[in-house]
């Protein structure tokens, strides 16, 4: 009937052993092989699977739920002690709320907001994406709230609130939008859930090729924002061994225009996920000061450079208040810089879009050149040259070709939420810069002047620091 457990995840049995052991199970019936080993799975008929239906029915009075039906999932989903599961088959862990986008929902997210988010994508992560990507906090909670049929003002009710509202709607089936990370299943199951998460659903091969999609939304990111950083390594390191069964996390956000590179990436805990998002903390900025100095590989974008020197020199006396002031001033600095490379796209005659991938996504190619070995921190200890040319050509064209849409994406959305705020001098910087490429300037000559209006920009947004 089921597999063997020997074939299980490493990380679903150590999740077993952690619930067993967890005391809110106290008393729950599992009996053992004659190996040792626990008997995770029991039928509903069995000796086991009655005396937990009685163990459960109990607990619910505890918990001062009436007995009908569903009770046993409500039980399950409440004495669980992280309310997240590792999946038997792939050791994903996902949430047991109702969290995950159904197909219909998901497309109408996806067209919405030009998304490729996929039904394991938890809509907390797809709502601050969403907002990373320049939307507005009212759209998205327009949608949900609109889905849901919830009566909530999308224009001041929190994200918490809605996600919650929209999550209890769904687990209690009066609407489908949002699926769980695993079904219920008691008493079938131990915990209560089934023992493969939804990555998993129908196959393992579906499972591996989700992982996939995961990895492929978070190195779309770091694309869309020109980030700095070997590239190709990190998506790599966020690929290995050292995040299975975890996503991966910025250090400092790509969103406030900080590198993309194995060496400022760490294992998001259960905790932190989809808390921290683009706030700066200084725990991180201390992280990345020491990675800095430890790798010399520096940490932020060529064109926030000058604001990340200035964070340096000052966070030592900065209280909240200055990190929020250091993240808008990032937040503005990268509206500036892609407005610039828009206007420039928009007014060179068609040429702008290469000489812009000549000068600023050209050099990234070396890094797709080469295969990297890593150690747990992110620092590459082995490299390679790849086989593979073909394909290393294949995926630095997606790489400019992502990069360049998104500088589109990035402006045309009519409610973004951080307009560029460029003064009459910069401007006329940016019209000297595109008069250049029109009349086919030397690339080195157009690179030194957008390199000196950033600075420009940079000096003029600090100001606001300050004051
Ligand atoms: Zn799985």
């Amino acid at each position: 009937m089921s597999r063997d457990t020997r074939q299980w995840h490493p990380d679903f049995l150590k999740y077993m052993d952690a619930i067993i052991n967890h005391p809110n199970y106290k008393g729950l019936r599992i009996d053992k092989k004659s190996d040792g080993t626990y008997k995770w799975i029991a039928t509903a008929q069995s000796d086991v699977g009655l005396a937990r239906i009685q163990w459960c029915e109990k607990k619910a009075l505890e918990l001062g739920f009436s007995i009908q039906p569903g009770v046993y999932a409500d039980v399950m989903l409440a004495i669980h002690p992280t309310k997240k599961k590792v999946c038997q088959i792939c050791g994903r862990e996902m949430s047991l709320y109702y969290h995950y986008p159904n197909s219909s929902f998901l497309k109408r997210l996806n067209v919405i907001f030009d998304g490729d988010y996929t039904d394991c994508d938890d809509i907390n992560d797809i709502w601050d994406d969403v907002i990373d990507r320049g939307f507005s906090k009212e759209s998205i909670a327009e949608v949900l709230v609109s889905a849901g049929g919830l009566s909530l003002d999308p224009n001041v009710t929190s994200k918490t609130e809605i996600i919650t509202a929209l999550e209890y709607e769904c687990r209690k089936g009066n609407h489908k939008c949002l699926g769980p990370g695993a079904m219920s299943n008691f008493p079938d199951r131990f915990d209560g859930f089934h023992t493969y998460n939804r990555c998993c659903r129908s196959s393992q091969d579906k499972g591996r090729s989700k992982e996939n999609l995961k990895t492929y939304t978070k190195d779309r990111r770091a694309y869309e924002y020109w980030s700095d950083g070997n590239i190709h390594a990190a998506n790599l390191f966020m690929g290995s061994k050292f995040f299975y069964g975890c996503s991966a996390d910025h250090v400092g956000p790509i969103s406030l225009g900080f590198v993309h590179d194995p060496r400022y990436l760490k294992p998001m805990t259960g905790s932190d996920n989809s808390t921290k998002r683009d706030r700066l903390q200084s725990e991180d900025i201390e992280k990345i000061i020491e990675t800095e100095a430890r790798t010399k590989v520096y940490p932020m974008s060529w064109y926030s450079a000058s604001i990340w020197e200035y964070i340096k020199a000052h966070y030592g006396r900065a209280d909240n208040q200055d990190l929020a002031r250091y993240r808008d001033v990032l937040k503005q600095n990268m509206a500036n810089f892609m407005y610039i490379l828009w206007y420039i796209m928009e007014n060179t005659n068609g040429k702008g879009e290469q000489v812009l991938a000549d000068v600023f996504l050209k050099p990234k190619y070396k890094y797709f050149q080469y295969e990297y070995e890593f150690n747990e921190i992110g620092e590459i200890t082995a490299t390679h040259a790849r086989h593979f040319t073909e394909r290393s050509a294949n995926e630095f064209e997606r790489f400019v070709r992502i990069a360049i849409e998104a500088v589109y994406d990035f402006n045309n959305k009519a409610n973004r939420h951080v307009s560029p705020d460029l003064n009459n001098a910069e401007m006329s910087m940016v019209r000297t810069i595109c008069g250049d490429i029109v009349s086919a300037a030397a690339p080195g000559a157009i690179s030194a002047k957008i390199r000196n209006l950033m600075q420009a920009v940079q000096e003029r947004e600090m100001a606001h620091l300050q004051q």
